[in-house]
């Protein structure tokens, strides 16, 4: 028999669903139907493929009211932001469909006969995705890999896989056939591994933490495995005083708080031009206040719980003890609660200023020049996301080229957009997601030199 794990909803502790753990067997498995499946699905016609992953998003849209209500149960998610997910996975799975006869190789110039390349698929690819966007990030990795001809194994973080295991009945239910896409709910270290080890998985596409993706790397070196990895951030928000600061103010606290912090992309680290700090400290208590912390499934709610009693433990280890500038409200009682909180730290080589706490915990600190903005924003190991407020473009651009990160904003706190890149400088990453930069990291490219002697 294999082991179960209860799936527990973080908002009330209420267990809502009883999952089969898989184990290396059943990875090893789907691995080989996934291989047995290779051959056919990637001479399925380009337009067919296309056709089959419009279906699959048709099917994702048709049921985004379900998968919303999964996410949030699971996850603790606010419905608002789950039901903005669901929509995403539609999209990114209709972009991705429509890429599949985009990705063109090329003829080159040679002497004595004809050159051309070919976007191969990989073969297997194994999915390793985690648990604080769980079905967004899921398509972030399938749409492009089959999209390119690839047969997938994909391990959700155990905790919350339930609307990824909904998606994998969808996409058979859309007519991906059997053995192209399997879901495999287990344990990072039993089923995640194999995916490393396992000579017939040829990428292994990894969502997570820092410190798993440099498991995962060097664990791929063994057999010079293909690895992609979205890790952490610790990005910076600079706000200068040329800026509309009221703006910047109100939008700050949601680019740390949303999804209760636990966002890669959360701009954790608030740097504010000094004649500006104390009005933009209001600013940002101010709209604070406003966000509604409660029951996840309330479509006014703002902020939920954090995912786990572990997770909430993790949170207070930073928090602890520590004087906030600004505390929000947290419900009491039953539920992984932890509050807003604003901090101004002295010293900013403290773990908070320094960490990843994914966590709704803002550290927010005065600088004076832009020099010495974009060397705070610099002193990180992570490089992922981040904004820059200023009214002056030729500012803003300088800071933007200047900023070591992947997917910045100027007088905005989006990062996300399908059709754009997105992934990280440094320690948060390697390689991209989205767009079509992404299809290279799914597939091998070919060349072929044809003689005309
Ligand atoms: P995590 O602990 O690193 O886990 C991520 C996934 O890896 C889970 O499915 C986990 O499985 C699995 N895993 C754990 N150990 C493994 C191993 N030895 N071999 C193979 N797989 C293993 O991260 P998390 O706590 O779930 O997620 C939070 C982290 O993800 C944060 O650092 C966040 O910044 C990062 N993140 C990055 C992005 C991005 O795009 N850059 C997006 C979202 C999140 P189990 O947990 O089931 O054991
Ligand atoms: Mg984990």
């Amino acid at each position: 028999m294999p082991d179960t794990l209860q799936i527990v909803n973080p908002a009330n502790e209420t267990v809502i669903a009883s999952v089969a753990l898989a184990t290396v067997d059943h990875a090893d498995e789907a691995i080989a139907r996934a291989k047995e499946a290779g051959p056919a699905w990637r001479m399925v016609a380009p337009a067919d493929r296309a056709r089959l992953l419009r279906r699959f998003a048709e099917a994702v849209a048709a049921n985004a009211e379900e998968l919303a209500q999964l996410e949030t149960a699971n996850m603790g998610m606010p419905i608002g932001a789950s039901r903005w997910c669901a929509t995403g996975v539609a999209d990114v799975l209709h972009y991705f469909a429509g890429a599949i006869d985009k990705h063109t190789g090329s003829t080159i110039p040679v002497a004595g006969g004809i050159d051309m390349t070919f976007h191969e698929p990989l073969g297997v690819v194994g999915l390793i995705t985690p648990w604080n966007f769980p079905m967004y990030m899921a398509s972030w990795k399938l749409g492009p890999a089959l999209a390119t001809g690839n047969t997938v194994v994909i391990k959700p973080a155990e905790i919350t896989p339930l609307t990824t295991m909904r998606l994998g009945e969808l996409a058979l239910d859309a007519g991906i056939p059997e053995g192209v896409l399997s879901v495999l709910v287990g344990t990072g270290a039993e089923v995640g591994w194999r995916f490393v080890t396992h000579p017939d998985v040829r990428k292994v596409a990894f969502t997570g933490s820092t410190a798993v993706g440099k498991r995962i790397m060097s664990g791929c070196a063994d057999q010079v495995k293909r690895v992609t990895l979205e890790l952490g951030g610790k990005s910076a928000n600079i706000v200068f005083a040329d800026a509309d600061v009221d703006a910047a103010a109100a939008g700050a606290p949601g680019a740390v708080f949303d999804n209760t912090g636990q966002d890669c992309c959360a701009r954790s680290r608030v740097l504010v031009q000094r004649s500006v700090f104390d009005r933009f400290v209001e600013g940002f208590e101010a709209a604070a206040a406003q966000l509604v912390v409660g029951d996840p499934t309330d479509p006014a709610t703002a902020i939920g719980p954090l995912v786990t009693a572990a997770h909430l433990a993790k949170v207070r280890s930073y928090t602890d003890g520590v004087r906030a500038t600004w505390t929000g409200e947290a419900p009491s009682g039953s539920g992984f609660w932890h509050p807003c909180m604003l901090l101004t730290p002295d010293d900013p080589s403290s773990a908070l200023w320094t960490d990843e706490v994914f966590g709704p915990v803002a550290t927010m600190i005065p600088f004076d020049t832009e020099e010495e903005a974009v060397a705070i924003a610099n002193d990180s190991v992570y490089g992922l996301s981040g904004s820059i407020w200023s009214r002056d473009i030729g500012r803003a651009l300088r800071v933007a080229r200047a900023v070591e990160g992947g997917a910045l904003s100027v007088n905005s706190n989006s990062s996300v957009r399908y059709a754009t890149p997105f992934g990280g400088f440094k320690q948060s990453g390697l390689g991209r997601e989205h767009s079509m930069h992404v299809l290279d990291h799914y597939t091998e490219l070919k060349n072929v030199f044809i003689s005309m002697t």
